[in-house]
């Protein structure tokens, strides 16, 4: 939203223009020297440009980036643009073999339409699972024929009773998902998932992690955070462990395939040193404040000048860094502009800049005129 108390034109000239970066923050409110984000496009079938294709249906994508779990395993069919787990005398999940942390995940999956006439035990519907951080200290998003199992359906023909932190869409065994938006077995089904993990300073838990999941465009799993690593009905608290791990598709003795995987990883917001509230840290940001306040000022034609344009130049310098040569040009500057006659629209833009270099502590509040 643009402020309705500044003029437009205000707006795009003006240098110092929102809140100044602080201790905490090395960018401005609003502020146009900060880096822009990088394109990403996307293909027609929905990949977009910065994503690791896992799986795109042939055999050779399939064994470039996935290996078995187990030694010696019974293969999973590779036929028909997915690749497929079947039941199986040596089973094995697989895992990638590149590791991942932080990421956005597509996965689509899709049971055999026979599950329809099923009424077997509920966890042996086409169970298998999304891992993150591989499989023996990872996080599980529950893949299950779970169409059925729903309060709607309770008492009437189809319904699949189940404990509901393990049907499809749930984070296993910690949170049931929020919605059931599957679609009958014998259809393919969507999950895009935002994986993030813990993050530890040492044995100190700094956030558990999260992961947001949406099954067929629906929400499921709202940013929950972490309680655990994926148990079995024992609860198993968090614990440290490596920054990236495979991310691993499960064996459960059942049919299920897999087609369209991607993922494309994604810095923790907690890395971010230089911009968070909760994660900056003082020296990183001071370290960039004063790499774009020397930037800046090498682009002043005349640091000596004091016409608006130089004043208000100026006084974006020492937002970023009042210090130094750059607060004795700007002060100069400053003084020289207040004693001299100016155009009625240079002051009120200076006088605009200056005030909130005073809002924001930045300077005292008698430098203004
Ligand atoms: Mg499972």
């Amino acid at each position: 939203m643009a402020a309705a108390t500044v003029s437009a034109a205000f707006a795009a000239s003006a240098a110092v223009y929102g809140d100044c970066p602080d201790a905490k923050h090395a960018w401005a409110v609003h502020d146009w020297n900060r880096p822009k984000p990088h394109r990403v496009s996307v293909s027609p079938s929905g990949v977009p440009s910065d994503a690791i294709v896992l799986f795109d249906g042939t055999k050779e994508s399939f064994s470039k980036n996935w290996r078995y779990q187990r030694k010696n395993a019974d293969p999973w069919r590779i036929a028909d643009g997915a690749m497929t787990v079947l039941p199986a005398k040596k089973g094995s999940g697989v895992m990638t073999r590149r590791e991942f942390g932080d990421c956005q995940l597509h996965i689509e999956f899709r049971h055999p339409a026979s599950l329809a006439k099923d009424s077997g035990y509920a966890q042996n519907r086409g169970n298998s699972g999304v891992f993150f951080m591989g499989s023996e200290n990872g996080y599980e998003v529950q893949v299950l024929e779970s169409y059925g199992t729903c309060e709607e359906n309770k008492g009437k023909p189809g319904y699949i009773d189940n404990y509901t932190d393990g049907q499809c869409g749930a984070v296993y065994a910690e949170n049931p998902p929020l919605a059931n938006p599957l679609k009958k077995p014998g259809e393919w089904q969507v999950y895009d998932i935002v994986f993030h993990q813990p993050v530890w300073e040492g044995d100190r838990l700094v956030h558990p992690g999260s992961l947001t999941v949406f099954l067929n465009g629906v929400l499921v799993q709202d940013h929950w955070e972490m309680e655990g690593q994926t148990t079995h009905r024992k609860r198993r608290p968090l614990k440290p462990h490596p920054k990236a791990g495979p991310l691993a598709l499960q064996y459960h003795g059942s049919e299920v395939s897999f087609r369209n995987i991607w993922i494309r990883p994604l810095e923790s917001r907690w890395a971010n040193k230089t911009h968070s509230a909760m994660s900056a840290d003082e020296r990183s940001v001071s370290l960039l404040r004063r790499e774009t306040a020397a930037r800046l000022y090498s682009k002043i034609a005349n640091p000596d000048a004091c016409d608006a344009e130089t004043v208000k130049a100026l006084a974006e310098v020492v937002a970023y860094a009042n210090e130094g040569i750059y607060k004795e040009k700007f002060l100069a500057a400053v003084r020289k502009f207040n004693s001299s006659n100016r155009r009625k629209s240079d002051r009120v833009s200076v006088r605009e800049t200056l005030d909130i270099l005073v809002r924001c502590g930045v300077v005292p509040a008698d430098i203004v005129k």
